[in-house]
């Protein structure tokens, strides 16, 4: 087998997003975290490189993405396609600009789009202006974001200052004519020196006429979910064979965890619902520094795993910076984050096969606790969160990483019930 299309993705839940919606075709997905030390002989028809370089300097996101595409290109893919978050995260000085200018260098590529509507999850653009539900960005939650706070909605003024050359749009007029306009339209920018081109799309059926015209492009960067119609089209196009590879769903221990650090609204919501369900233990940063973890590790210890207690962080803002203001953020993050790591291993010492995780950064450090580089991905519990499956010290097990946002209130139960079924 060889690979289709190598994807590069900013984040950790970024990338399970994009491999998700990728697998929803049916075929073969392979998530590996970071890029793979080597070659190996079991590459997949997708393949994406989970990277952690949303907010890191520009030269090192940039070497970083390029180490990817080399490593994809050996697994041998030709078409690439770089993904950043829905609400675009990032500063004038980010990367998302910087990164898809070295990987067009690097493959010799004229122009690439920009798309990162994903309309299931409420993210549309029209007129080059991103929307998160009926909010232009920079008037949603995004704009207080910690790390990368949304004061712009407009995408072409948002990556101007991140590329060395002119950034056009293909509006929605322009997609809501079909995809041969929408190439016609393309060519004309690139005549007119436009490398960039950011296209407006406020449905799946935009996202639909977006891939078929742009699929053959060596580089396509968005959200998630331009991605989603490729597989169809390179099945169209005889690139992929149905049948070839098929995911597979293995057996995984029945025995499974809850484990939240993530405090976006939607998860504090998820641990509500779900702490009325099943045995709950809320952790305190300022008891963890204090006492350390032995209290709730014995709590854990005296449960049985098929009970699939929750462990959970997350907490109201108020709370959060109480504890931020007396550890600084980064020792509070840490310590949620440490604790959570040394729960997963017990709860998989314990016999714990199925790992439901909340929180991007508190999914990196469960997954690297757990020794895990690589899932295959399987079903998909809500848009953008699929299972993933892995193997922990020689025993199989199946993760569910998911970014605070994603997920109805119901996540936890559903993404239990998904193996279930
Ligand atoms: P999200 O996907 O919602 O951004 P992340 O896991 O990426 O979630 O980030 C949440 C961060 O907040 C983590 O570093 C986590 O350790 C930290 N955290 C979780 N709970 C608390 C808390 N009660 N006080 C302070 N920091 C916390």
């Amino acid at each position: 087998m060889t690979t289709v299309l190598g994807c590069i993705a900013d984040d950790f839940t970024g990338a399970c997003d994009l491999a998700g919606l990728l697998a929803r075709s049916g075929v073969k997905v392979n998530l590996r975290m970071g890029v793979p030390d080597g070659p190996t002989d079991d590459v997949a028809a997708f393949e994406v490189i989970a990277l952690k370089c949303r907010t890191a300097p520009v030269d090192i996101a940039v070497a970083e993405c390029r180490a990817a595409l080399e490593w994809l290109k050996k697994a041998g893919a030709d078409r690439f396609f770089w993904k950043y978050c829905s609400t675009f995260d990032s500063t004038p000085t980010g990367n998302i600009g910087p990164v898809a200018e070295a990987l067009m260098a690097d493959l010799g590529a004229k122009q690439t789009i920009y798309c990162p509507a994903f309309p299931e999850n409420d993210r549309s653009i029209f007129m080059g202006n991103l929307f998160v539900g009926e909010q232009p960005l920079a008037e949603s939650p995004m704009k207080d974001h910690p790390l990368t706070p949304m004061r712009d909605s407009n995408l072409m003024r948002l990556l101007a200052p991140q590329t060395t050359a002119p950034v056009g749009l293909a509006n929605r007029l322009c997609v809501a004519k079909g995809a041969e306009a929408l190439q016609a339209r393309l060519k004309d920018l690139r005549k007119d020196g436009f490398v960039h081109v950011v296209v407006d799309a406020v449905a799946d059926d935009d996202l639909k006429t977006i891939a078929k015209a742009c699929c053959d492009m060596p580089l396509m960067t968005g959200g998630s979910a331009v991605a989603m119609p490729l597989p169809a089209l390179y099945m169209a196009q005889g690139l992929l064979n149905e049948t070839e590879q098929k995911m597979s769903v293995p057996q995984v221990g029945t025995g499974a965890i809850v484990l939240s650090g993530s405090c976006s609204a939607m998860t504090r919501a998820q641990v509500a619902k779900y702490s009325a369900k099943a045995p709950s233990y809320r952790l305190d940063p300022l008891d963890l520094s204090n006492d350390g973890v032995q209290k709730v590790r014995k709590w854990l210890a005296a449960l049985p795993v098929t009970a699939a207690p929750m462990i959970y962080a997350t907490a109201e803002p108020d709370a959060v910076r109480r504890a931020q203001d007396q550890l600084g953020v980064a020792r509070a993050g840490e310590i949620v984050e440490q604790a959570l790591a040394v729960l997963a291993l017990d709860a998989k010492a314990h016999g714990a096969g199925r790992f439901v995780v909340a929180g991007g950064e508190t999914s990196g450090a469960v997954a690297k606790a757990l020794g895990v580089t690589q899932m295959t991905i399987g079903p998909e519990i809500a848009p953008g969160v699929p299972w993933g499956f892995s193997h922990s010290d020689g025993a199989d097990i199946a993760l569910a990483l998911k970014s605070g946002n994603f997920g109805k209130e119901t996540f936890f139960t559903d993404a239990l019930a998904v193996l279930e079924s």
